[in-house]
């Protein structure tokens, strides 16, 4: 039996790390949706496409290929995983995902992920929009500052510079952007499980979603 599991949520709420770990603990793939918001937010901002040209902008998609090869992220062949982890790509993600004719052209390469087998999806809208009949949906959020102080010590702990007070800045006007665009707002997906990780292990998350997804697979033994 082939399945989806969902996890919604903001910037900096743990999706990544406790999406990874619930997938290995399952055996099923990740699927890291705004690898894929990053990969063409960056490639159009490289052509100097700008959002409010539409015309231009489709057609520019139109020429873009973008692959996902295990942990890597291809675009038009070119490796660019590395690159789409900087605060500069925080931002033109979160500012090129807002225009309609980007989610749309990005959603069938989504889609298409479930092909390969099971899957744990995390977005902003992989449980409202991508993926709706998904078996199990989660919604993982924690306070701005929990979320800051994460970032803060992830930066820190990478040798990269970080500043508090800016991170904690960026990652409010990031929900803000996130959650009051038109299409595919970050909202709580309908049947989601709403889990505040503010005061929770990531250890904790994982137990908690492992609980809930084996409520769901019956016949699976731990
Ligand atoms: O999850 P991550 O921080 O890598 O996502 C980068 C940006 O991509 C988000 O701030 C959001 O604007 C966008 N995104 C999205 N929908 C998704 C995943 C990411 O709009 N499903």
């Amino acid at each position: 039996m082939s399945y989806v599991i969902t996890i919604d949520g903001p910037a900096g709420a743990g999706k990544s790390s406790v999406a990874k770990a619930v997938a290995r603990e399952l055996g099923i793939n990740y699927l890291d949706t705004g690898a894929i918001y990053r990969a063409i937010a960056l490639i159009l901002y490289e052509s100097e496409v700008r959002a409010v040209d539409d015309y231009i902008m489709r057609e520019a998609l139109s020429k873009i290929k973008i692959e996902l090869r295990g942990k890597e992220v291809l675009v038009n062949d070119f490796d660019v995983t590395g690159e789409i982890r900087t605060p500069m790509v925080d931002e033109l993600a979160s500012m090129y995902s807002a225009v309609p004719s980007v989610r749309k052209a990005l959603l069938s390469l989504q889609k298409e992920q479930e092909k390969h087998g099971s899957i744990v999806a995390e977005g902003r809208d992989v449980g409202s929009v991508v993926f709706p009949e998904a078996m199990a949906k989660f919604f993982l959020t924690a306070s701005p500052e929990a979320r800051a102080k994460r970032r803060y010590t992830e930066r820190i702990a990478k040798g990269k510079p970080a500043d508090y007070g800016e991170i904690l800045k960026a990652i409010i006007e990031r929900d803000k952007n996130d959650s009051t665009r038109e299409v595919s707002p970050l909202t709580i997906p309908e049947g989601a499980i709403f889990v505040d990780t503010s005061d929770m292990t990531e250890d904790e998350a994982v137990k908690f979603i492992l609980c809930k997804v084996r409520e769901k697979l019956p016949d699976e033994t731990e």
